[in-house]
């Protein structure tokens, strides 16, 4: 979904709603950011004044762990006031439209909405209907984009591999239900990476996967033969109508990631997981708290990246 909601006239980033069509110089300046920014966690001190006197909403309709944890924790160290709309007891349970709640919480003077929603499209909705100084970060949408969980693991891929340019990355299982893969291809393509696999039965594909830019593989010794980079899935069992696989075991059999499969890869390829992981389905627990897993580092560097979108998105 290419958007230039997302971009100022002038070209800075006034919402960060997808990775889809976002310049190549955006992504940079946010991981450059947001190498700026790790250093910040690892102080005794562990924050700064960019974003004081601001208010971010954390507007979640959907269930997250690692996200809205890390959007908080990032909100705080940036000094921001922070408020957790309480999903469970919000008014669209009484039948208020999303436009409405959000109307109500601008009232409050937000000036940052991160938003989480079951719909694709809800956070690009709500952006096109803000008072111009409210930004917009979209914190997973549906099946759609979720592209802070992108920019988080590109952050990762350049940390440990030094950069994308000479890299093979394989993107392993349920592409056809994940946001996540969808900001993955995207990030990885704008920003040079000469390989993108997406490996997984031909059920869990989507329909348009020969327009991504990407390699296709079914199996994993093809799929993952010579890789820098292996990304696992989670099966979106939420998001299935009617099953689309044999069974969980089955998929583990062929595409879960066990040590005997990772051999296929090069010797030093890290193992990525946007969480949360499903142990003994898409990933066996040696290669997930194995040498090569890089998982935990994905959610510490998750603060420093989501620190950089919003500091930039409110102009610092
Ligand atoms: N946490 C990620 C998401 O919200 C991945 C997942 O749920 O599997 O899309």
């Amino acid at each position: 979904m290419k958007n230039n909601l997302q971009l100022t006239d002038d070209g800075r980033l006034r919402h960060l709603l997808t990775l889809d069509g976002l310049p190549a110089r955006i992504l940079t300046q946010i991981l450059d950011t947001a190498a700026s920014f790790v250093a910040v966690g690892e102080r005794d001190v562990k924050s700064v004044p960019l974003l004081r006197g601001k208010a971010v909403f954390n507007v979640f309709f959907e269930n997250s762990t690692r996200t809205r944890t890390t959007f908080e924790i990032a909100a705080k160290r940036l000094s921001a006031d922070v408020v957790n709309l309480n999903v469970g007891s919000s008014s669209q349970s009484k039948g208020e439209t999303l436009l409405d709640t959000v109307a109500n919480l601008s009232a409050m003077h937000a000036d940052m909405f991160v938003v989480r929603h079951a719909a694709a499209g809800a956070a690009h909705l709500i952006a096109r209907h803000v008072a111009p100084h409210i930004h917009v970060v979209n914190a997973g949408d549906g099946r759609s984009s979720h592209p802070t969980q992108g920019l988080l693991d590109m952050f990762t891929i350049r940390h440990f591999k030094g950069g994308f340019h000479n890299l093979r990355v394989a993107i392993v299982g349920d592409v056809l239900h994940s946001r996540v893969a969808r900001s993955q291809i995207h990030g990885l393509t704008t920003l040079g990476c000469p390989e993108v696999r997406v490996v997984a039965p031909k059920t869990l594909l989507p329909r348009d996967v020969d327009n991504l830019g990407v390699h296709v593989y079914h199996r994993m010794d093809q799929g993952l033969k010579d890789v820098d980079v292996v990304m696992m899935l989670r099966l979106q069992n939420e998001r299935m109508q009617g099953a689309r696989l044999p069974s969980a075991g089955e998929f583990y059999k062929h595409w879960g990631l066990t040590v005997d499969k990772l051999r296929f890869a090069k010797p030093d390829a890290i193992v990525m997981h946007p969480g949360p992981m499903n142990r003994g389905v898409e990933i066996d627990s040696e290669v997930a708290d194995g040498p090569q897993a890089v998982i935990l580092s994905q959610v510490t560097f998750g603060i420093a990246v989501r620190m950089a979108v919003m500091s930039i998105l409110a102009g610092n």
